[in-house]
């Protein structure tokens, strides 16, 4: 095997914290090679609830440190990515049997003084009786509560933290799979191999960072042969999308008997979200599903507080992740810390490697920064923090203001049909207008394979994205998955065959 250039840094794993990582290293100009074994979120990111959330549970088990970081986190990030983030109302409904009312008061007030707030409004107390935010619920809840966290599209998030580090100079290989890694010559030397194929090609760097999600305990011990100092504790957690249940924007947090809380989240305009369950899991992650008495925990949970009465016969997809939480020894799943851990292994001089166990989606700018700055003493410079203040991807609207942009592209091309433009807008900000070109009229963006789907898109996806297959695009880059109808589905994987036959007989061509 050809000897690699060496790289500062290899990172295995392209779900959140390893795009993360990625970004922020190559911005201090370092370099890096990032492999993923499948697509680009294609584990627990892109299974999330999908919140920018300080966490109002976690005040519980005292989590201050996180629940700090996270809370501004959320403004940073808004303003980051405004196309992908947004502001979310959240409605708790007063249970006082649960939790009594001066508790649920005390937890607003910290979340709404850690952090630093200057776009999402405080807390408040609701007369649900009288608020219209009161009227999806049934007769006997009487108060509540009103709060202010984000939402965002996590996947999305992913692909655009590995589209900037790439920018930046970082080498981004998805369908890569690090399948053996040991310590020579004071470098690492790792073994990657395309998905399912044999070991093709031999990487030097002088850090590893092991940002393998649920696999990082197999990571360091199967792929570097190391024994594990922390572990990793798998967490599932499922969500349900059911027709959406109410008029509104807003999203409730409903207190279960069980003291865990589950979501209700208004999704994709024509539906609602549902979730999530906390069931400790030790089988392969890849192959977590959600289980019936998940599915009836949640509509259980909802038909507790809405009027509208739900169960399993509406559910018409689901999702199932696996939390790679940092093994604190708790007895309870919803107990175990949110918080990440950043494990160094350099014992008497060896070349580093760094693995991430927990963490959240929110906390994974912070997290980069942190493994940065835990690994200067290995890396001749690491430059000073730049990501706070610098937009992601499409994200480089004026003022950070969604409404005014969309009007502007809006007006720009008037020919584009109003839920297109915002949906283009919403995933891809300010590079919609890459999609769109020169195009003058709808027939411009080329192929249509129905609902809303034209080859402009696709091309981007494959071409920008690292989109390889049909699912990458309707359940990872999008979630189009829930709006096409079959015909659009069989024309899309007509238009990826077709293309990789393209690609294939260029290959070919002397
Ligand atoms: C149900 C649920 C709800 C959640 N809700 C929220 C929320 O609302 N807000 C929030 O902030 N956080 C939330 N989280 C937490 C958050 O989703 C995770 O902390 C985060 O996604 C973990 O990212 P990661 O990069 O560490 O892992 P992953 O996203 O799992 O990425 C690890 C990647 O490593 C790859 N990999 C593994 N081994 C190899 C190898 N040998 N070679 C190459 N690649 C490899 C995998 O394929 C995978 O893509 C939630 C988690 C769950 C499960």
């Amino acid at each position: 095997m050809a000897k690699s250039p060496i790289y500062d840094l290899l990172i295995v794993g392209g779900g959140i914290n390893g795009a993360g990582i990625a970004r922020d290293a190559a911005g201090r100009g370092l370099k890096v090679l990032l492999c993923e074994q499948h697509d680009l979120a294609s584990a627990t990111s892109s299974a999330s609830t999908k919140l920018i959330h300080g966490g109002l549970r976690y005040l519980e088990y005292f989590e201050f440190r996180l629940v700090r970081e996270a809370l501004i986190e959320r403004e940073v990030l808004l303003r980051a990515a405004p196309h992908i983030i947004w502001p979310m109302t959240f409605v708790l409904p007063h249970a006082r049997q649960l939790r009594p009312a001066w508790m649920v008061r005390l937890g607003l007030w910290l979340y709404d003084h850690l952090g630093g707030r200057e776009r999402l409004p405080g807390s408040r107390g609701l007369d649900l009786t009288r608020d219209p935010l009161g009227g999806p619920l049934a007769g006997d809840v009487k108060r509540g509560f009103s709060y202010a966290d984000c939402w965002v599209e996590d996947s999305r998030l992913v692909v655009l933290n590995a589209l900037d580090a790439r920018e930046r100079g970082a080498e981004i290989r998805t369908r890569t799979r690090c399948v053996s890694a040991r310590r020579r010559d004071g470098l690492w030397e790792m073994d990657l191999a395309p998905s399912g194929g044999e070991a093709a090609e031999r990487i030097r760097a002088r850090i590893m960072i092991n940002a393998a999600g649920p696999w990082v305990s197999e990571t360091l011990t199967s792929v570097a042969s190391l024994n594990a100092k922390s572990a990793v504790r798998m967490i599932k957690g499922s969500h349900i999308v059911v027709p959406r249940l109410y008029d509104g924007e807003q999203s409730y947090i409903l207190q279960n008997t069980d003291r865990r809380v589950v979501f209700l989240i208004p999704y994709e305009q024509r539906f609602t979200l549902i979730g999530t369950t906390d069931v400790p899991y030790d089988g392969d992650p890849a192959e977590a599903r959600i289980a019936d008495d998940e599915t009836r925990y949640l509509c259980d949970a909802a038909n507790r507080y809405l009027a509208q009465q739900i169960g399993p016969e509406d559910v018409i997809w689901s999702y199932a992740g696996v939390r790679p939480l940092y093994d604190d020894a708790s007895e309870n799943a919803s107990a175990v810390t949110r918080d990440y851990v950043l494990d160094i292994d350099a014992d008497d001089g060896a070349a580093p490697l760094l693995s991430v166990f927990g963490g959240k989606i929110t906390t994974y700018r912070k997290l980069a920064e942190h493994a940065l700055a835990k690994l200067s003493p290995w890396l001749e410079a690491t430059g000073d923090p730049w990501t706070a203040e610098v937009s992601l991807p499409g994200g480089d609207m004026p003022d950070a203001d969604f409404d005014a942009y969309l009007e502007r592209f809006q007006g720009a091309h008037p020919w584009l049909p109003p839920a297109l433009a915002r949906r283009y807008l919403r995933a891809y900000g300010t590079r919609a207008e890459r999609i769109v070109g020169r195009a003058a009229a709808l027939d411009d963006l080329g192929e249509a394979l129905g609902d809303g789907l034209y080859e402009a898109e696709l091309r981007y996806l494959v071409d920008q994205e690292w989109a390889q297959t049909a699912e990458d695009i309707l359940w990872r880059r999008s979630k189009l998955g829930l709006h096409c109808g079959a015909e659009t589905r069989a024309r899309l994987d007509d238009w990826i065959a077709r293309r990789a036959t393209a690609a294939a007989e260029r290959i070919a061509l002397p």
